[in-house]
Order: structure tokens, then sequence, then C-alpha cells
């Protein structure tokens, strides 16, 4: 660390120390105790119906045929006002460091399910211009943190260039129409000419799961370059009604 930024750290932390967001506790984002009280979602349901209660978030029978997505794994609900909390202050108030803590739900999570374990981790892309906008990718940070911690002594293969995002859509929760979120995303990812997706199993990492129509169209495209099987997994998923 530079000195600037260390003196830029120690000014902060003196004036503005971090503080736990559900407990006020100083000294972390997300203290150990409030982070075991977040309780990881147990009933999943197909994401394609949200009806259907299938192991693991796995696509229903009856809707395999309609998307090219094999699975989405919601790891907690939105309706835990300190999950809500934490994607907040990660997404719009820019809070980098919550990814640790999120990011250990994920794994906690993925590591319960029986999913197939993925040949690659591939974070959903932020158009450039969102990027610059928030600093960050969210999605890409919780990917990287899962594929470091799920195994132990080894990493999974984390791949940031796979997808790439050509539009700038419209985020899906202010575009109520069904069609009008299908045309919004159509098109607007591709996947990395040389990115040798075939025969992989793909772990698809996004924050939170609205509609589900970016995921749809990520695993879409990632059928068609050749992938066996693509999953996802988002924090939280904001369901209909
Ligand atoms: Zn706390
Ligand atoms: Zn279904």
């Amino acid at each position: 660390m530079s000195l600037i930024k260390k003196i830029h750290r120690f000014v902060l932390d003196t004036f503005f120390p971090i503080r736990c967001l559900s407990c006020q506790k100083e000294g972390m984002w997300l203290c150990e105790i409030c982070q075991t009280k977040i309780l990881l979602q147990v009933e999943h349901v197909c994401p394609i119906c949200e009806k259907m209660i299938t192991p693991d978030g796995r696509t229903c029978l009856g809707c395999k045929n309609k998307k090219s997505l094999n699975g989405m794994i919601v790891t907690c609900s939105y309706k835990q006002s300190q999950v809500a909390q934490l994607i907040h202050f990660f997404k719009y108030r820019f809070i980098h460091d919550l990814h640790v803590p999120l990011g250990k739900l994920l794994v906690a999570k993925l590591q319960k399910t029986d999913i197939p374990l993925p040949n690659m981790v591939v974070p959903v892309p932020l158009h450039p211009r969102r990027l610059r906008w928030r600093g960050f990718n969210q999605s890409a940070l919780l990917a990287e943190h899962l594929a470091k911690n799920l195994l132990l002594g080894s990493e999974l293969e984390l791949r940031q260039d796979v997808l790439i995002r050509h539009r700038h859509t419209s985020p899906q929760m202010h575009i109520k129409d069904y069609w009008a979120r299908q045309s919004n995303i159509a098109g607007a990812f591709s996947v990395l000419p040389d990115a040798d997706v075939k025969n992989k199993t793909i772990l698809l990492v996004d924050d939170v799961a609205t509609t589900g129509s970016t995921i749809f169209e990520c695993a879409k495209i990632l059928k068609i370059a050749g992938a066996k099987e693509v999953f996802a997994i988002v924090i939280a998923r904001q369901t209909k009604g």
C-alpha cells in the first residue's frame, strides 16, 4: 500500500470506522456473528416456471425444452432484511469489500448442493459503461471468491473473458412487459470465439436475478458455443409479485 493510500485509510478508519451493517459492531462490514445468522435457502424451485420444487434449483422436466439453463441455485431469500441490505450496499453504495461475506454465502451454499463440479466459473459481465460507473463488476468479485474458495487446496478455473457484453441493457426491473424484456436482452452478449467452452460444465455467477432473462440468455449462447451444462448461482432472486 502506498503512503498516500495508508494515510487515506487511516483518516477513513479514524473518522468513519467500519461497522457491521447488522449490529453496528466496529471493525468489519459484517461481523462473524451476524454472518452466521444469515440463513441459506433450503427449498429450491425450477428457475423457469418458479413453481416446481426441484433439487438445488434444477430446471424441471416441463421447462427443459424452453431454456438452455440446467439450473439456478438461489443462495438466500431476499426476504431476509440483512441479505437485501448487504446487496444494496454492495451494488449501490459501492462497498466493494462486501464481496467477502457475500462470497462466503455462495461457497457455503454451493458446498451443500449436488450440482456437478464446474470446469469454469464465469461471471455475468457488465457493460463497460456500467463498469466505469460502478468501478467494479460485482459478479466478477463474487465469482473470483467462489473459484478460489470452493475447494480446499485447489482453485476452479475463473474465466472473466468468456462472455462479452455488447449492449447496455436497461435494468430488467424497469421493464414489466415480457416481450420487451426478451428483446431488451437478446443479442446483448456473445461468447469469445476461442473460449473453448466445448463439452464444459459452466457455472455462471451473478449477484441477483430478477426475471432471469440475463442468465437465460448467457446460458443460451454458451450452449450454442458447445457447453455441455450451464448452471447459475446468485445471492438472491427477486421473485414475481
Ligand atoms: Zn454484526
Ligand atoms: Zn419449471
